[in-house]
């Protein structure tokens, strides 16, 4: 384990930006995003950004490719520049295991080459919550906030930042940074575990279960009647899919230039009414039957296909989020039973 003082993290982040580009998450009058480390950028104290770091690896949009067409002739135009090595600084645990449940999507075969591209060179730094939200609850999806995944993993205390690399890209690039760092033993990282994982213990959802639902429940839930009134007020504004780290739903289009044809990939979303439509229509023709299908995805479906593994990590940015104030953990209560949490 490594570790700097705070007072030097502004050298430690030109140290990384010199060889690669680097994010990390700083504030706007909207919140904290992710932003490219300048001269002079602060890294935000905020718990989450307001969009999780699952852009950098499945952007809301990218053109896939250009067509030229003359004549009867079609000129396919692959438009992917190769990817430079980048770093994400500051990513939270419940977000590194978003990429798990994305990785399961797009790296299975076949194989999105867009996205492997991108999470090849990507490195990825990720930072202890010390100061857990009321709205978190990735405990109850088996996530240690005070414990993140990671290539290196971090832990800020008041005056020093401590880094653990986890990975051989994680060894490669603080082996880079070790004449700004110093050797140290773990226990004021241990130390400070004990302190997250206690506050974690005393957060509102902290006793939130997810052991009713998960793979192979479809039947015990799919027709339950709560779906009806639990939907009732949803607008169907797809924010919920769009802050979560783990929705990865998109559709693809191809855009007339007047001069060939231009196809982009965006993200789309479950709870739109066009979602899914195919050529004889509408599979999913209420708003229920779409809120129904996010809830079940994650909780039952991706389950049931991956290993039990959920796909949602309890970011909480839902629960921050929606218009309507619904949400994934009051799905789970009334599904899962009042004494839930
Ligand atoms: S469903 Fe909500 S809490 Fe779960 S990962 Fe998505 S945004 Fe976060
Ligand atoms: S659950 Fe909330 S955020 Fe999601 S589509 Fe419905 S109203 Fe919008």
């Amino acid at each position: 384990m490594r570790k700097i003082s705070l007072a030097n993290l502004d050298a430690l982040f030109a140290a990384i930006a010199a060889e690669e580009t680097l994010y990390l998450p700083q504030d706007t009058e909207k919140g904290a995003v992710y932003a490219e480390w300048c001269e002079g950028a602060t890294l935000s104290n905020a718990l989450n950004t307001v969009r999780s770091p699952k852009d950098f690896f499945f952007p809301q949009t990218e053109n896939l490719m250009d067509f030229k067409v003359e004549g009867k002739s079609i000129e396919i135009i692959d438009t992917r520049k190769e990817c430079e090595d980048f770093v994400i600084f500051g990513v939270r645990a419940c977000d590194v295991r978003s990429f798990e449940v994305l990785d399961r999507v797009f790296l299975s075969e076949p194989v999105d080459t867009y996205y492997k591209n991108r999470r090849d060179h990507g490195v990825i730094i990720s930072m202890a919550c010390t100061r857990p939200a009321e709205t978190c609850f990735c405990q109850t999806f088996g996530i240690d906030a005070a414990a993140p995944e990671g290539d290196i993993v971090c832990h800020k205390t008041e005056d020093t930042l401590y880094l653990d690399a986890k990975t051989e890209k994680g060894e490669t690039l603080l082996a880079r940074l070790s004449a700004l760092t110093e050797e140290c033993d773990t226990s004021a990282v241990e130390a400070q575990q004990a302190l997250i994982r206690e506050r974690m213990a005393k957060l509102p959802l902290a006793n939130l279960s997810a052991s009713d639902f998960g793979a192979d429940k479809t039947m015990e839930f799919f027709n339950r009647p709560e779906w009806k009134e639990l939907s009732q007020s949803c607008l169907g504004c797809g924010t919920c899919t769009f802050v979560c780290p783990t929705c990865q739903c998109y559709d693809i289009k191809d855009f007339d230039t007047g001069h060939g044809i231009k196809r982009f990939r965006c993200w789309d979303s479950c709870m739109y009414s066009e979602f899914t439509r195919m050529a004889h229509g509408n599979n999913r023709l209420t708003q229920v039957e779409r809120f129904r299908q996010r809830f079940m995805h994650k909780l039952v479906y991706y389950p049931t296909n991956n290993d039990g593994l959920f796909s949602c990590v309890g970011c909480g940015r839902c629960l921050a989020k929606c218009p309507i104030n619904m949400n994934i953990v009051k799905v789970m209560k009334t599904l899962g039973g009042k004494d839930n949490g």
